[in-house]
């Protein structure tokens, strides 16, 4: 072969090259997703440029990824069909680094171990991740369309952990595209096994379009190991399900797809398949399981969604993808904006993020608005598994009160039932002539609502009133002021306005006993000193002697237990 040329390597990537072995150890399994992740984006790199020149294609068309292992020479090999390299490429893509931030990037570096790793997390691994695990790296590539002996050699080794540079020769490559060959430390032996291998990519990689190809393997009694045969399979589902079109997916396959991404193995019971479009581009696929997860009330629960940032998989759990309050929510969110190095760090800050969370927010609640209006059964099941977890939205998002009130479902005395089916549209539709407000109850149980003092009047006029009884319900219902212009009000706060519903003569009569019960209100008012601000007549009760009742601006009843129990 011709002399191969030495060069050195730009000064960040020695640093880095340092860094990369000695703060993300702990971590090593990412080198394979990188490396899979540079495949497949330059399968990608070609699918788009033989757009416009099919030549690039030479023979073969499908684009593929392939891992082989070989245990006697200690290698990992993973090779595309992509685009490739030319030399001028392989200079300027493997021995400097092109990205943008890289000066703030090494301008943070601590020198401590734990705060760097996070840094080099945030910032991203990329090809030089190979030597977490191996002290060479060789590159065989060749770029499409150019000829056969067009081809490059990259290689670099460590001796012990220093590597200063790299050699770079020619060489003849008869397929297009980039192999990667790995030559591990010895301490990374154990990486030499298919079924380890297989589940770093499951892990990983399941969800890359282009097939990833390896070996089978069968046992062999006599030998007493697996061998490996020369007939390959792919070990990836190789086809992201949501970036196919929704007219080639059936139910089936959306409902498959999702028992992988939740765990769960029932049918989800709604879905949303959306590709968004405009300042930030996403496709969504968002799933509402029927059951109700373990975990919904842990301190931590998992959180379902996955992102992907190009069909590539960065993690699991993304809670900063959807409000809390939705945290039942599984699925994918595959952003085209995102870099592929984006961490849980960069997820907090970013912007892009925040779009995506609303986006998704706004998808989910007009699901299941269309759930609540048209398959009001499932909606009933959704209501009793989520509806508590739904409420904690009312504090939560602000933007999306509307849609939020509109969603809830309450007990009433309309069915004094402790089901809670009736929705704020229902109970206004049943307001009765003159009401302009809609007036709820709270209370311990809901047979302490149902029978609450408070209700006598109501119970007596007729008027509907909500029976709330859960222990987030006073807090919930107290960010909700209003729905569709009617105010909505405890029955058991301040003076009971009762507005138009009032006949004049009660009103009159109330006044007058109040006058003529003058005496014996301050009796009580005095025996009872402080604890009490105000003692009156009123019409509210029909049978019970006396009730309480709460200042208008005051924290109701059940609210100052609440917190009074949760020690504050
Ligand atoms: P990134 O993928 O974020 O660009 P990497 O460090 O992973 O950063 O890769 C650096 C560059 O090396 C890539 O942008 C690409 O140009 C080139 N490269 C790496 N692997 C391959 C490959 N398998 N085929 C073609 N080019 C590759
Ligand atoms: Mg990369």
């Amino acid at each position: 072969t011709s002399a191969a040329e030495k060069r050195g390597f730009q000064t960040e990537v020695k640093q880095l090259l340092h860094l990369m072995i000695h703060s993300l150890y702990s971590n090593r399994e990412i080198f394979l997703r990188e490396l899979v992740s540079n495949a497949s984006d330059a399968c990608d790199k070609l699918r788009f440029e033989a757009l416009d020149n099919a030549a690039l294609y030479e023979s073969e068309s499908d684009l593929k990824i392939r891992i082989r292992f070989d245990k006697p020479s200690r290698t990992i090999t993973i090779s595309d069909n992509g685009i490739g390299m030319n030399r001028e490429e392989a200079i300027n893509h493997l021995g400097t680094i092109a990205k943008s931030g890289t000066k703030e990037f090494f301008a943070k570096l601590s020198g401590d171990k734990q705060k760097d790793a996070n840094l080099i997390g945030q910032f991203g691994v990329g090809f030089y991740s190979a030597f977490i695990v191996a002290d060479k790296v060789t590159v065989l590539t060749r770029r499409a369309g150019d000829a056969a002996d067009a081809g490059v050699k990259w290689e670099c080794s460590m001796v012990g952990d220093e590597a200063g540079e790299y050699s770079i020769e020619p060489y003849t490559k008869a397929l297009r595209g980039t192999d990667i060959i790995l030559h591990l430390r010895e301490s990374e032996e154990d990486l030499l096994s298919g079924w380890k291998l297989r589940s770093i990519i499951r892990r990983y990689s399941d969800h890359i379009v282009q097939p990833i190809l390896m070996q089978k393997e069968e046992w062999n009694q006599e030998k007493a190991e697996n061998v490996i045969s020369d007939e390959e399979e792919t070990v990836n589902q190789a086809n992201a399900l949501w970036t196919r079109s929704k007219n080639d997916i059936s139910d089936d396959d959306y409902k498959a797809f999702y028992k992988h991404v939740s765990h769960d193995f029932e049918d989800p019971i709604a879905w949303s398949h959306a590709r968004v479009e405009g300042r930030h581009e996403y496709t969504q696929l968002l799933y509402v399981p029927k059951r109700a997860p373990f975990d919904l009330w842990d301190r931590t629960p998992r959180h379902g969604l996955k992102l992907y940032v190009r069909r590539v998989f960065i993690m699991d759990d993304a809670e900063k993808l959807l409000p809390h309050y939705l945290r039942f929510v599984r699925g994918v969110v595959d952003s085209a904006d995102l870099p592929l190095n984006v961490s849980r760090e960069i997820l907090q800050e970013s912007k892009d993020v925040d779009t995506i969370r609303a986006g998704c927010a706004k998808r989910v609640l007009g699901l299941l608005e269309d759930m609540a209006e048209n398959r009001k059964e499932d909606y009933a099941g959704f209501w009793t598994e989520f509806g508590r977890v739904l409420k904690e939205g009312l504090g939560e998002d602000q933007a999306n009160k509307d849609k939020l009130a509109g969603l809830m479902r309450f007990a009433s005395t309309q069915l004094d039932s402790a089901e809670e089916s009736v929705s704020l549209k229902d109970y206004i539709g049943r307001m009765k002539e003159g009401q302009d407000k809609i007036y709820y109850v709270t209370a311990d149980s809901f047979n302490a609502a149902k029978n609450s003092p408070h209700l006598e009047v109501f119970r007596k006029k007729g008027i509907e009133v909500l029976l709330l009884s859960d222990r987030i319900d006073e807090w919930a219902i107290s960010y909700l002021s209003e729905f569709e212009g009617k105010q909505i009000v405890s029955v058991a706060k301040g003076d009971l306005d009762l507005g138009q519903l009032e006949d004049e003569e009660e009103k009159k009569k109330v006044a007058e006993q109040a006058e003529a019960f003058k005496p014996l209100l301050e009796k009580v008012k005095g025996s009872l000193g402080e604890r009490v601000k105000e003692v009156r007549v009123t019409h509210r009760l029909t049978d019970s002697p006396a009730c309480l009742v709460v200042d208008e601006n005051e924290m109701g009843a059940n609210l100052a237990r609440l917190l009074k129990s949760a020690g504050q």
